[in-house]
């Protein structure tokens, strides 16, 4: 009787050890749903912009950034920007476009 006691222990731990587990995993998957709701709040709130090449939030006052007119886009990373100017650069930006056809008409 007295050897059946400790495996019922055993598990007894075990199972609170798989509970605590869950607890912290639940945790810790809430805090991250709760920082991407905070990075939408900042992007809300003005201080983080959307890089419009990968949709990667940026800070609004980064280092990587390009000004279209009026307009001034920020990028994650350099790889990012080049793309983006490469873009505008062939032609495929709006603003260019309406231009072109003012003066020729
Ligand atoms: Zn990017």
């Amino acid at each position: 009787m007295i050897g059946l006691g400790n495996p019922m222990k055993l598990l007894l731990v075990v199972a609170l050890l798989f509970i605590l587990y869950k607890m912290f995993a639940g945790d810790k998957k809430h805090k991250q749903v709760k920082k991407e709701k905070e990075e939408e709040n900042l992007a809300a709130s003005g201080d983080m912009v959307k890089d419009p090449m990968c949709g990667a939030f940026v800070a609004k006052d980064g280092d990587i950034r390009v000004r279209q007119g009026d307009q001034v886009h920020c990028f994650c990373s350099y790889d990012c920007r080049d793309k983006y100017v490469k873009r505008l650069q062939s032609g495929q930006a709006p603003q260019a476009a309406q231009e072109s056809e003012d003066t020729s008409s």
